[in-house]
């Protein structure tokens, strides 16, 4: 295990300005990531700063306008069994149980989730085969090794991962903001631009800088929201990472879809939102099952399947069907 220093932050300002200045320091929260990635030499910090202590940061605010905020050091187990949670937001409660084990998600919190990292067999391996994520200019031992589990949306010849976070598919199709305080004080970042794209700089997972402390995440209260489900795809029935999973949350009027909100998870470095396909769903029958294949399809002329991942192409599409129905069982 690669050697370190603990120290402890007692309040958030203090500990935006320790990481500013130290780029050798890591926040800590639970840890069910960071210490996996500092045992598979991923991730190398030389000082980690708990930051578990710091007051005000581990609530579940059901607002009064129907939205909700969420404490970054909230733990996945906490919101996934908050009633305002699953009554609000049931794709947010099912993204969370459908998410690692009862153990890690007591341990795991929101903020941690949304920041963890892909888990690219490649760039997890002690063996440091080239990997463009773990050292820059490498190379991508998926792009043409095996990629099976790789994404079909939005990747580059230097990086073809995918983001494991389930918690933050579901926050991308409901629009939340990332409270995120920095330098500079706090600022929102959308969640659908939180996650980047590889492009030539897949090092880089996020928008965040050195500094920047999530503080919370805000949810915003959508007609779409209560008629809604997340549904997860995976090699095993629990404690597995998506193959790929949908979030789907729709309005209705009759047997109609009015609007709808979808994201995707295991196909992109980041949650995948399907916008075309949203505007195509408006006014479908959720009975007539080829209309809802068509409309969701206007989402997919962009997919590229790499050599083991065709099957992605076909999977997603039902997965999205079959989750926009259950959300209509919901209205
Ligand atoms: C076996 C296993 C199975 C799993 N299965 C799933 C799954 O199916 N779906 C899923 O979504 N997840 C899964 N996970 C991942 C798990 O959900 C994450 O490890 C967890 O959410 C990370 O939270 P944490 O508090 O432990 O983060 P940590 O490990 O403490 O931190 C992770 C990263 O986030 C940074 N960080 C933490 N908090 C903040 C903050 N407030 N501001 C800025 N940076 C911060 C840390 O510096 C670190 O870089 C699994 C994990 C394991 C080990
Ligand atoms: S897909 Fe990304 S994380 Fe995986 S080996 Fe290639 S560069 Fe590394």
């Amino acid at each position: 295990m690669h050697p370190f220093a603990l120290s402890r932050a007692d309040d958030p300002a203090t500990a935006v300005a320790i990481q500013t200045r130290d780029p050798g320091l890591a926040f800590i929260a639970g840890g069910t990531d960071l210490i996996g990635l500092m045992k598979d030499r991923a991730a190398l910090p030389e000082r980690l700063l708990d930051i578990n202590h710091l007051p005000g940061m581990s609530y579940i605010e059901a607002r009064a306008d129907g939205g909700l905020r969420i404490g970054a050091l909230a733990r996945m187990s906490d919101v996934a069994a908050s009633l305002a949670v699953r009554e609000r937001f049931p794709l947010i409660a099912e993204a969370l149980l459908f998410a690692a084990s009862g153990q890690l998600r007591n341990m795991a919190s929101i903020g941690g989730n949304i920041m963890q990292r892909t888990r690219c067999a490649y760039f997890r391996d002690e063996d440091d085969l080239p990997c463009n994520k773990r050292r820059p200019g490498s190379g991508c031992s998926a792009r043409h090794g095996l990629n099976r589990n790789h994404a079909i949306f939005g990747w580059s010849d230097a990086c073809v991962a995918t983001n494991p976070s389930d918690l933050a598919v579901a926050l991308a199709a409901l629009d939340a903001q990332v409270i995120v305080r920095g330098r500079t004080g706090e600022r929102s970042i959308p969640i659908t631009e939180f996650h980047r794209l590889p492009g030539d700089t897949p090092e880089r997972d996020n928008a965040l800088d050195r500094g920047d402390l999530i503080v919370a995440v805000d949810v915003a209260a959508r007609r779409e929201a209560r008629a809604s489900h997340y549904l997860k795809v995976r090699d095993r029935q629990s404690f597995e990472f998506a193959l790929v999973s949908a979030a789907a949350g729709i309005a209705i009027d009759g047997r109609s879809i009015a609007s709808a909100r979808l994201a995707l998870g295991g196909v992109a470095h980041k949650p995948w939102r399907l916008r075309a396909a949203e505007t195509a769903l408006r006014g479908v029958s959720l009975d007539d099952r080829d209309a809802l294949r068509s409309a969701i399809a206007a989402s997919f002329a962009e997919a590229r399947a790499l050599a083991h991942n065709a099957f992605k192409i076909e999977l997603a599409q039902r997965v999205v069907v079959r989750a926009l129905q259950v959300a209509g069982e919901r209205t």
